[in-house]
């Protein structure tokens, strides 16, 4: 079994979650795992290495699952990890960018001064669906002057076809109808 095999065969998906007639893909299982973990983390490591020929400044991390394991990526890389929050987290100055959800509009926040103009960025996240979370995001990464070298995604729901809502390279490891 490859890696990325054995990493989907971990993901648990669970019916009528967090509503009825929505398939959740529960990825904390892996985390549970510490071989899968390693193999999750240093997969994300080798492609960054191998695809992007830039020094990696900031890995941004999603609001919650991208708080897993984005600091582990960042670690790795040597570079700054920056959380992109709710709306009422962060303290100090923040920028903000809305984002719509199935019902309703959230808002992330970021520190203002977490990002300096021209240090490139990476943003992570567990899943994409629509891509409305992730661009949020990116919108707060260039609001702050950062260049955004990719989005890194675990799984990718590719029905939906979110990655085109995003203005930079998106790269998954596992996807799903
Ligand atoms: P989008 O904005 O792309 O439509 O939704 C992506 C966001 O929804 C991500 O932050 C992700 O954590 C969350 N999400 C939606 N469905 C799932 C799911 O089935 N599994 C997990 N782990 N996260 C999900």
């Amino acid at each position: 079994m490859s890696d990325i095999e054995h990493l989907r065969s971990l993901i648990k998906d669970i019916p009528d979650f967090p509503r009825k007639g929505i398939i959740f893909h529960d990825i904390f299982p892996i985390f549970k795992e510490p071989t899968a973990t390693e193999m999750f983390v240093s997969h994300i490591v080798n492609h960054i290495n191998v695809t992007i020929k830039k020094k990696v400044d900031v890995i941004v991390g999603l609001d919650a699952r991208g708080f897993l394991f984005g600091p582990m990526v960042a670690l790795r890389l040597n570079a700054a990890f920056v959380p992109s929050r709710k709306k009422g987290k962060l303290p100090g100055k923040t920028i903000s960018a809305d984002f719509k959800k199935e019902y309703g509009v959230d808002t992330f926040e970021m520190q203002a001064d977490a990002i300096k103009p021209g240090q490139n960025v990476i943003i992570v996240d567990d899943l994409i669906a629509t891509g409305g979370t992730a661009a949020a995001a990116g919108q707060l990464v260039e609001q702050s002057g950062g260049k955004i070298l990719e989005y890194i995604f675990m799984i990718e729901l590719t029905d939906l076809n979110g990655r085109k809502n995003l203005a930079a390279p998106v790269y998954s490891l596992i996807t799903f109808n």
